[in-house]
């Protein structure tokens, strides 16, 4: 049983107390008796406690930093929606092979921003460019969102905020389980609500600082009971010893978990296992014990953007897994959907 996150240290830029939420956040996070420091900008946040690397590295993520988010221009999510909606940034899990240490460098620690109404007035203005389509904002690109929002409530003003829109859609994906605040929020079915889900082998090994997979699937049945549509990411799919079962042994306990009412608008995204050049160094610096197989010469490249390809699975291995996986959402969700096998 996995506690809802409380920072070690708060750092609160003077800018995010022009904000309601910033003055609000500041009061909670006193009350709470909370350690907080504040800064002129988040790239003053030098001086984390800790000895070494490894443990300055362990604390940033457990650091949270009050602040404002000035580049208002959103990046493309592409596949699962166009646009990534930036809500907060970093996150308190441990996963190793989580992206987030090559794209957030030095700074590991998590940022939310206060000017959420600004954020989203932003959002606003993509949707009416792209009308009469339905416009799709990611917010788990940068952040694990959903662990973060128990303290924020950035997330639910975003869920109501789209749930008055009728051409925005928001979706995101979380490994944590604490729902309880999203389920009274207002969403009118306009927010996708996803789990990461995995073998036990890969949430065991890889995944630790985030909720068991059963807390996982009790989470999905809440957020699906109340009326959220649901998703589930598979991701990323990794080969191990007995990787067939371990992924049947998922299926079979969604199966035994999720009521029938909820079944009929599922979604599956599937991911393998990827690594880049960078990320491998980076990954065996944060996580020097660690046993995930970043062996490049059993790998396919695959030539990316700004230059760096990643290592994905082989042709043969990749169309197994591939063919495995959609076999078992065929046999346990006949109705749900694949959206993409990346
Ligand atoms: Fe990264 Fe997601 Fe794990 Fe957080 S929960 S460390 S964002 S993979």
């Amino acid at each position: 049983m996995i506690k809802p996150f409380v920072p070690q240290l708060v750092y609160i830029e003077p800018r995010a107390l022009e904000y309601p939420r910033g003055v609000e956040l500041k009061e909670k996070f006193e009350k709470m008796g909370l350690e907080i420091r504040e800064t002129t900008s988040h790239n003053q946040v030098r001086n984390i406690p800790g000895k070494n690397h490894l443990q300055q590295y362990r604390t940033a993520k457990s650091t949270l930093v009050v602040g404002v988010r000035k580049t208002l221009e959103f990046d493309s999510s592409k596949p699962s929606a166009e646009y990534a909606i930036p809500l907060a940034t970093g996150c308190m899990g441990h996963c190793h092979y989580c992206y987030l240490q090559t794209t957030m460098g030095s700074k590991p620690y998590i940022r939310t921003y206060v000017n959420v109404d600004e954020i989203l007035e932003q959002a606003k203005d993509y949707m009416e460019e792209r009308a009469p389509e339905i416009t799709r904002f990611e917010a788990s690109c940068t952040s694990d969102i959903v662990g973060i929002d128990h303290l924020t409530h950035s997330l639910k003003s975003a869920i109501e905020f789209f749930g008055q829109t009728d051409i925005g859609r928001l979706r995101f994906v979380t490994k944590f389980h604490h729902v309880d605040h999203l389920l009274d929020a207002k969403h009118n079915g306009k927010t996708r609500f996803r789990f990461s889900i995995n073998a036990d082998y890969v949430i065991k090994n890889f995944e630790p600082g985030t909720s068991p997979l059963d807390k996982r699937i009790e989470a999905a049945v809440k957020v699906a009971k109340a009326g959220y549509p649901l998703g589930f990411i598979v991701a990323p799919i990794y080969i191990h010893e007995g990787w067939q079962e371990g992924y049947k042994t998922l299926f079979e306990k969604l199966d035994a978990s999720l009521p029938a009412d909820v079944r009929d608008d599922i979604t599956f995204e599937m991911i393998q296992h990827r690594f880049t050049k960078p990320a491998k160094r980076v990954i065996q610096k944060n996580y020097p014990k660690t046993k995930l197989e970043l062996n490049e010469e059993e790998r396919r490249y695959k030539w990316g953007r700004y230059g760096i390809g990643k290592y994905i699975y082989q042709k043969d291995q990749e169309q197994e897994l591939r063919d495995t996986l959609e076999d078992y959402v065929d046999h346990y969700f006949p109705t749900a959907k694949v959206e993409y096998f990346t």
